[in-house]
C-alpha cells in the first residue's frame, strides 16, 4: 500500500528527458514505483493531465531566519519549491554568533521582531533549533564568510592576521562538521569585502576538504567595464586553487558599464569548465535586484566598525561631504535615484514602495543626503533597477544556470507579511515557466524544470533529491503549465503565483488543491544522501 499515489500525470524527471505519462507511487517519504500502477493508497491524487516534477529546489535564498519566525515558508512552497539552501552571500545571520555576528542578526531581525533571543551560539544549536520549528519544506544551510569574519574580526577593514585566520577556520569546521551544506561569500559587502583572495582561499579549502559547495556573490557585479570579469575570474580562481565546486550566486550584469556583456560571461564560465574548474551560477529572473541600502548605495570605508562607527563618521563634515560625494556618484555609475525604491523600513512604513528621488523632493534634498537620512534613523532594504532584459534572457537559457530566487521564506500574512520585498520571494520559479518557457519559448518546459531540480541537486551534491526515480526523496509538484503564473508585483508583493494545485515535501502533501494543509514534514538536510 502507498502512502500517496499521484495518477495521471505526465511525468517531467527532473533530467531533462521529455515528459512521459507515469503514476507515481511514494511510501515512507520516497519515491517506490513509477508507471501504470494499480493498487492501495492512503490517498489518491489525480494530476488530471497536468505536470508532475520534482520539487523545485532554491540554492539561492536568504530564509535563515524564516523558519524561526514562521515556519510555514508559503512563499516558498506554493511555488513548488519544497528545498532552499541559505546562508547566501557570506551571511549566514544565525550562526556562529560571536562578536559583531549578533549586530548583524539584530539588524536582520529588527524588520520582522523585536521579540527574538536566540538559544545557541554556534551552528549545531542553530540547525538544531530550525529542526525543532518544525519547517513545512527541507533547509539546507551555509556558514557565512562575512559572519565569521564579523564574528572574529569585527567590522574592521583589513587583512586577516596568522591568529584572525585560525579563528575563522574553527568556525567554518564547526559549521561544515555540524552539517552546513557549503561556504558562501559576499565579497561585495561589509566585512567580507575587506578580505583578500588569499583569506577566502584558506577557507574555501576547509569545505573543498568535504566535499561541499563555494557559493559566491562576487566582489563586482558591473560598477564598471572590467569590474565583472575581474571578480569573476577572482571566483575561478577560489575554483582553481581549492578543487571546490564554484557556484556563482545571481548571475548578472549590473548597470550600464556591463549590460550587453551576458554572452561575455558565459563564455568565462564554458572557458573555466574546459579547464576543469567545477562552477556554474543561478539567476533569479527579474531586471530588478535588491539588497540592503548601505549594501546598494554606500562605500566600504564608511561601514567599517560597524553602524555606530558610521553614524560617527556622517556626524563629522568632512567624511559626511566624503561620504555624500560617493554615494553620488555611484548613482551615477549603476543606478539612478529613480531606479533605487524602499523595500523596508521600520522606522516609517510609509516611505515603503517610494522611490529614493521621491523621498529626496519631500525633505528638500538631494538623493545622496535622502539616503545618510534614512540610514540616520534606520538600515533600510532596498530595491534597485540595474539589468537589462536580453542580458537576464541570455542567462536564463544558458544550461549552467540553476533558477534561484535570491528571496527569503515569507507569508502573506503573520510576522513574514510586512513590507514591500522584492516579488520574487514569491514569484520566482512560476514567472520562469509562464515568462520563459510558455510565453517566449526562450527554455524548454523539460529544460526550465531540470534548472530547477536535478541541476541545482548536483551543485550541493544531493543524491536523493531533484529527481523522479524510484529511491529519490517523494519532494513532488504537480502543476499546470498552460496556466502557471507569478502575481506577485513590486506594489502587492505578498502575493501566491496560480497554476500550482499539489505539493508534496518527503511525500507528504503541503498544499493540496491549492489550499495550504498547515502540515510541515520539512527536513534540516545536513548530508549528502538526506
Ligand atoms: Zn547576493
Amino acid at each position: 500500500m502507498y502512502d500517496l499515489l499521484i495518477k495521471n500525470g505526465y511525468t517531467i524527471d527532473g533530467t531533462g528527458s521529455a515528459a512521459y505519462r507515469a503514476d507515481v507511487g511514494v511510501k515512507d517519504g520516497d519515491i517506490v514505483a513509477l508507471g501504470q500502477l494499480e493498487g492501495e493508497a492512503a490517498k489518491i491524487i489525480d494530476a488530471g493531465r497536468l505536470v508532475v516534477s520534482p520539487g523545485f529546489i532554491d540554492l539561492h535564498t536568504h530564509s535563515d531566519l524564516s523558519f524561526l519566525l514562521d515556519p510555514t515558508a508559503q512563499s516558498k512552497v506554493r511555488q513548488g519549491v519544497t528545498f532552499e539552501l541559505a546562508g547566501n552571500c557570506g551571511f549566514s545571520f544565525c550562526a556562529p554568533l560571536q562578536g559583531a555576528a549578533h549586530e548583524m542578526l539584530q539588524s536582520r531581525v529588527a524588520q520582522y521582531t523585536d521579540a527574538f533571543q536566540p538559544t545557541w551560539s554556534d551552528f549545531g544549536g542553530y540547525l538544531d533549533a530550525v529542526q525543532r520549528a518544525q519547517s513545512t519544506l527541507n533547509l539546507a544551510v551555509q556558514v557565512g564568510h562575512g559572519t565569521v569574519r564579523a564574528a572574529v574580526m569585527g567590522m574592521d577593514a583589513r587583512a586577516a592576521s596568522g591568529e584572525d585566520l585560525e579563528g575563522m577556520k574553527a568556525l567554518v569546521t564547526e559549521g561544515l562538521d555540524a552539517g552546513a551544506m557549503g561556504f558562501s561569500t559576499g565579497l561585495f559587502y561589509a566585512p567580507g569585502n575587506y578580505a583578500r583572495l588569499e583569506e577566502v582561499i584558506e577557507l574555501a579549502a576547509v569545505a573543498a576538504a568535504r566535499g561541499k559547495l563555494y557559493s559566491t556573490h562576487m566582489r563586482d557585479e558591473g560598477s564598471h567595464s572590467v569590474g565583472l570579469f575581474v571578480a569573476l575570474n577572482e571566483a575561478i580562481e577560489i575554483g582553481r586553487r581549492t578543487g571546490i565546486r564554484v557556484q556563482i550566486s545571481h548571475v548578472k550584469c549590473s548597470g550600464p558599464a556591463v549590460w550587453g556583456r551576458a554572452e561575455d560571461v558565459l563564455d568565462l564560465f564554458e572557458r573555466s569548465r574546459r579547464e576543469g574548474i567545477d562552477l556554474a551560477g543561478d539567476q533569479y529572473p527579474y531586471t530588478v535586484a535588491s539588497t540592503s541600502l548601505t549594501g546598494a548605495l554606500f562605500p566600504r570605508w564608511a561601514l567599517e566598525g560597524g553602524r555606530e562607527a558610521t553614524l560617527r563618521r556622517m556626524a563629522k563634515t568632512a567624511e559626511r561631504q566624503r561620504l555624500h560625494a560617493d554615494i553620488t556618484a555611484t548613482f551615477a555609475k549603476w543606478s539612478t535615484p529613480e531606479g533605487v525604491l524602499i523595500a523596508r523600513f521600520v522606522p516609517d512604513p510609509q516611505l515603503e514602495g517610494m522611490q529614493v528621488a521621491q523621498i529626496a523632493e519631500s525633505l528638500r534634498c538631494d538623493p545622496a543626503e535622502a539616503a545618510m537620512r534614512l540610514y540616520e534613523r534606520a538600515e533600510a532594504a532596498v530595491i534597485v533597477h540595474a539589468m537589462q532584459e536580453t542580458d537576464v534572457e541570455t542567462i536564463a537559457s544558458h544550461p549552467l544556470i540553476a533558477v534561484g530566487s535570491d528571496g527569503s521564506s515569507l507569508s502573506a500574512s503573520g510576522v513574514l507579511s510586512v513590507g514591500k520585498p522584492h516579488p520574487r520571494s514569491y514569484g520566482t520559479n512560476p514567472r520562469f515557466l509562464a515568462r520563459f518557457v510558455r510565453q517566449s519559448r526562450l527554455v524548454r518546459l523539460e529544460e526550465a524544470i531540470r534548472k530547477m531540480t536535478l541541476l541545482p541537486a548536483s551543485r550541493l551534491g544531493l543524491t536523493r533529491r531533484g529527481r523522479i526515480a524510484p529511491g529519490f526523496a517523494a519532494d513532488l509538484v504537480v502543476f499546470d503549465p498552460n496556466t502557471i503564473a507569478d502575481t506577485a508585483t513590486f506594489e502587492a508583493p505578498h502575493s501566491y503565483p496560480t497554476g500550482i494545485p499539489h505539493v508534496a515535501v518527503n511525500g507528504v502533501l503541503v498544499i493540496e488543491n491549492g489550499t495550504f494543509t498547515g502540515r510541515t514534514p520539512g527536513k534540516v538536510i545536513r548530508g549528502f544522501h538526506d
